[in-house]
């Protein structure tokens, strides 16, 4: 066997299992076919922290004489920037990872895996190129993908998933957000600071449909209120 452990995927669900493994002396490799440290670290944790911390630097900045504090001349998003700042922290948490995995010996396989017959890992390169893995244990931690609707598919330009909308060009005067849920909300909420014009949409009666009843009607109650303060 060319290794004790085989993983495809270097999300949390993959790295985090590749380096205890080596700390348990076991020989470990990870299949990645994208960015390594997964859709958590390079997408959801940039949704998360830098983004929404921009936006809520804009949010104290336009509300800076409610805590006493005098602003002379126009606050205004740099939105490139914006998403630069993200972007070069999710790469910074991708190296990081890099980092582990070199320190724990744990070898990096690029490529996409397929799980193939006998403890058979076959994994396709950029190239197109194939070549055969094999492995006592295999581990599969491939991640989620968003849902595609049958009536919305995604072109990648004018209907967009989280990855485009986190990597724009240029600040959306309007945007549509299919999906009241914490990541739809989240996305609202971002632009809505920028002054891009949202309209969510939620199929059920209330947005965050997951949370308390107080929560939806809160996160609704500012929403509005964002939406009038922006209307002035
Ligand atoms: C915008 C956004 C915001 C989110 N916010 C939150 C949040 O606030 N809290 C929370 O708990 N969760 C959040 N999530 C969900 C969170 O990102 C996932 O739960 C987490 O990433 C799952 O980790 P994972 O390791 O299972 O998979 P992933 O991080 O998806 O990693 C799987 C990896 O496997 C790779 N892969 C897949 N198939 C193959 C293959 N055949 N060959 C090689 N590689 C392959 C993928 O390229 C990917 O890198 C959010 C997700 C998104 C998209």
């Amino acid at each position: 066997m060319d290794y004790d452990l085989l993983i495809i995927g270097s999300g949390p669900g993959g790295y985090v299992a590749a380096i205890r493994a080596s700390q348990l002396k076991m020989k470990v490799a990870v299949v990645e076919k994208a960015e390594i440290g997964g859709v958590c670290l390079n997408w959801d944790a940039s949704l998360q922290s830098p983004l929404l911390k921009s936006s809520q630097v804009l949010d104290y900045m336009n509300h800076a004489s409610d805590y006493g504090i005098r602003i002379e001349g126009e606050v205004k998003p740099d939105f490139k920037a914006i998403i630069a700042r993200s972007r070069s922290i999710a790469e910074g948490m991708s190296r990081g990872v890099q980092f582990l995995f070199r320190k724990n010996n744990i070898e990096l396989i690029k490529g996409s895996g397929t799980l193939a017959r006998n403890n058979t890992v076959e994994v396709k390169d950029a190239e197109g190129n194939l070549k055969n893995y094999t492995a006592t244990s295999i581990i599969l931690a491939t991640g989620a993908r968003s849902k595609v609707l049958p009536n919305l598919i995604q072109d990648g330009t004018k209907i967009i998933g989280y990855r485009e909308a986190m990597n724009l060009d240029k600040q959306p005067e309007s945007m549509v957000v299919v999906g009241s849920g914490a990541i739809g909300s989240e996305f609202a909420c971002f632009y809505q600071s920028l002054g891009t014009n949202i309209t969510l949409v939620e199929f059920l009666p209330r947005i965050v449909p997951n949370e308390d009843e107080e929560v939806s009607k809160q996160l609704e109650r500012s929403f509005k209120k964002n939406e009038d303060e922006s209307a002035d």
